[in-house]
């Protein structure tokens, strides 16, 4: 790097702030747009005017030429369609570039090309997207130019909601009221709103961009479906916090700054488990800025490998046998006074209004263990949970030695009058200092972890939005809070009843909490013995968006209604069908197009090369040898070929979604599998130069 990097300055220089919104409107607009900010509520139309004016002069300095509404369809990722400044020329010829208050606060997107899930039929496709005042413009710059991103929500014709960040931005809503609630009654009168913060580390890999474009599986699916493991994996260890190389570093260093310029906090790199893996966490912040930013993070990543000649992969697990991607979603309350509502204290077993939210927190996540599980899930995290890598698909509750001791003694004895303190860290060299350690030890075998003033939610696929993990986690902690706020402010003694929740919910709730190894067999059948669910796969976990228990859930708190939900669901069961046929295709097409004419090819070659041995009248035992397991790997991928084929002619006649997705799950994954192997079998038999697509050793040790 030439010139030198200053990072205040450079940071959020891409971003209309408040702070630049200060300088450029009159005082009292941006009062207004402020309190909006802080306090939620509508902004005038006037005054959306006027920001749009001053929105585009700043747009315009920093080249745009273009805006969009950004928004985040269920797709999963985002949707955009730019628009320039431009405007009729005036008579003179002279071009007036313009953005008003309609073209900012609405806009209409052809919803028909969306994933609506039937809320909408096609002739009555009218969609909108709605600004979203809490979340700051950007400037994307890229091939196309700098073009002005607005943050934006998008709702059917009749207000449902069709993207991810309306109802999160409902659950934002339900959780600040209950938890107001609750500082209410413990006495805060200050706090006039509570935020959610979360903070989403981000995994992914990094390969190189012309092996990448070699691999149809990758481009099609975004993961191998073939691949045999290269000589090492990720047994030594060595890659996890290994040294950064340069080629790596020099996509990191550039990341970053890109990162900065969209006010995003890159904060943390380091390189992951699984070899070409890698991480990035930013600093939290307020969950629905946490969410555009990571999916900021996620599109910027691509944009940033492209220009080192790199292939970022998102995909839960790009490569068979190496760990694959995850996101730890990062998930705590705070009060606009500075009050972190899962900050313990030193002594947390004194901290009664701590308790009561670890206490309801703990009845939510038990009582809804299924629709948390859910909103982790998508086709790709079906490799990833449960495998001994992440998490399991079990949802359970690790709270650490400290919180254990207290949840025992309140369960026991309804009162906790000591708790565990982390003691001094002595390391027995006179030279490195002593210091106090955290009352916690950590387990990474928990799908929902408490960190000291956190959870961390650790069971979200490194492709998927954090939109859903988070609506579910507000939305189920709303509904606990309110409970419990109910029976508190009816309470005649509220000292003893806020004693008696908390004893209530621990024990009533208790089972979700297990501090041992998630990844273990004993697990399953002991979560199986206390009853909690083990939903396996995405397919497996669809239908707990429609019980009657989710639904009273999402419809009290206004975050979804029952259509929406009923839409969700048969979007989600759609999607994982035609996630799973893509790759069905996909394979088939590598198999008949690339690896049997490659085996082939080699078998040719081998037969030709034992008539010519033969003649002479020489040893060609190892060629026939070879010749023959080639020839009967070339027979089981055929079989299972065509095995696979006719099983997606079945698929493909099945109408309805869910029958049809669980046939794609029981059936069509199976056979791929049985296709994989012979053909992962065959590529160690081939002579390399034969072998049509990058391996697995390219791929992984060659960036
Ligand atoms: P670790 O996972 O080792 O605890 P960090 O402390 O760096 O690592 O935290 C990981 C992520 O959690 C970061 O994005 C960080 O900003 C975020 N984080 C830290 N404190 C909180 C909090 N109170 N609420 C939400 N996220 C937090
Ligand atoms: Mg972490």
């Amino acid at each position: 790097m030439s010139e030198s990097l200053n990072i205040e300055k450079i940071f959020a220089s891409k971003v209309f702030t408040l702070d630049k919104m200060k300088d450029r409107l009159p005082k009292n607009v941006y009062e207004e747009i402020e309190r909006v900010n802080k306090e939620g509520g509508e902004l005038s139309f006037d005054s959306a005017e006027v920001i749009a004016n001053a929105m585009k002069e700043w747009a315009v300095e920093n080249n745009a030429t273009h805006y969009t509404h950004w928004f985040q369809p269920l797709t999963g990722i985002t949707a955009e369609k730019h628009d320039s400044f431009v405007t009729h020329p005036k008579s003179d010829g002279k071009m007036l570039l313009s953005f008003s208050a309609k073209e900012l606060v609405k806009g209409e997107a052809d919803g028909s090309s969306f994933p609506s899930g039937g809320l909408r039929s096609t002739f009555e496709a009218r969609g909108y997207t709605v600004w979203d005042t809490t979340s700051p413009a950007f400037i994307k710059e890229g091939a196309t130019g700098a073009i002005l991103c607005i943050p934006t929500a998008f709702c059917s014709y009749t207000g449902e909601a069709l993207d991810k960040k309306t109802p999160l931005l409902r659950s934002l809503e339900a959780i600040n009221r209950e938890a107001l609630r609750i500082v209410r009654l413990f006495g805060n009168t200050e706090a006039k709103k509570i935020s959610v913060s979360v903070g989403a580390e981000q995994e992914y890999f990094l390969i190189d961009r012309e092996n990448y474009l070699k691999r149809d599986d990758l481009v099609f699916t975004g993961r191998t479906l073939f691949g045999a493991s290269a000589p090492k994996g990720q047994e030594m260890d060595d890659h996890y916090y290994g040294v950064i190389q340069e080629r790596i570093g020099s996509f990191m260093s550039d990341l970053n700054v890109e990162l900065w310029k969209l006010g995003v906090t890159a904060k943390t790199q380091h390189n992951e488990v699984a070899p070409a893996q890698h991480e990035l966490a930013p600093i939290y912040e307020e969950a629905n800025i946490a969410t555009d930013h990571n999916q900021i993070v996620m599109e910027t990543m691509k944009r940033v490998a492209f220009n080192h000649g790199l292939t970022c992969l998102l995909h839960e697990k790009p490569f068979a046998g190496v760990n694959g991607s995850g996101k730890h979603n990062n998930w705590s309350l705070v009060t606009d006074n500075g009050v972190n509502l899962l900050d313990p204290g030193t002594t947390p077993n004194a901290n009664i209004q701590f308790l009561l939210v670890l206490s309801c927190i703990i009845k939510a996540v038990d009582t809804h263990a299924d629709i948390l599980r859910q909103s982790a899930s998508d086709p790709g995290n079906d490799h990833r949970l449960g495998a001994s890598e992440a998490p399991p698909a079990i949802m359970s509750i690790f709270l650490g030695d400290q919180l254990d001791d207290v949840v025992r003694q309140l369960v026991e004895t309804g009162e906790a009058s000591t708790s565990i303190d982390g003691g001094v860290l002595q390391t027995g060299v006179s030279t490195l200092i002593d210091f106090e350690k955290d009352g916690t030890d950590r387990n990474r075998t928990s799908p929902f972890a408490f960190t000291g003033n956190k959870f961390e939610f650790r069971s979200v696929g490194a492709s998927d939005s954090i939109a859903s993990p988070n609506t579910i986690l507000n939305a189920i902690v709303a509904e606990a809070f309110c409970e419990a706020a109910d029976r508190l402010e009816k309470a005649t003694d509220f000292d003893i009843e806020v004693h008696d929740i908390i004893k209530e919910y621990l024990t009533k709730h208790q089972r979700i909490i297990f501090n041992g190894d998630g990844y273990s067999e004993e697990w399953v059948k002991e979560a199986e013995r206390r009853g909690l669910p083990n939903l396996k796969t995405m397919v497996d976990a669809v239908d707990t968006l429609t019980t009657e228990k989710a639904v009273k859930l999402f419809e009290k708190f206004g975050i979804f209604t029952r259509s929406e939900l009923e839409s969700r669901e048969e979007i989600l069961y759609d999607s994982y069908s035609k996630t799973i046929n893509i790759e069905a295709q996909t394979m088939l097409d590598m198999i008949s197009r690339k690896f049997l004419p490659a085996g082939i090819r080699y078998s040719k070659e081998l037969a030709d090369t034992i008539n010519v041995l033969e003649n002479i009248g020489a040893d060609f035992s190892v060629q026939q040898k070879v010749l023959e397991k080639v020839q009967e790997k070339l027979i089981a991928m055929d079989n299972a070929a065509e095995r696979l084929k006719g099983l997606e002619d079945e698929a493909s006649k099945m109408a309805d979604a869910k029958e049809k997705a669980f046939f794609y799950k029981d059936n069509i994954v199976k056979a791929m599998e049985e296709l994989r192997q012979p053909t992962d079998e065959l590529e160690v038999l081939v002579d390399k130069k034969l072998w049509p697509v990058p391996t697995y050793g390219d791929m992984l040790f060659e960036v």
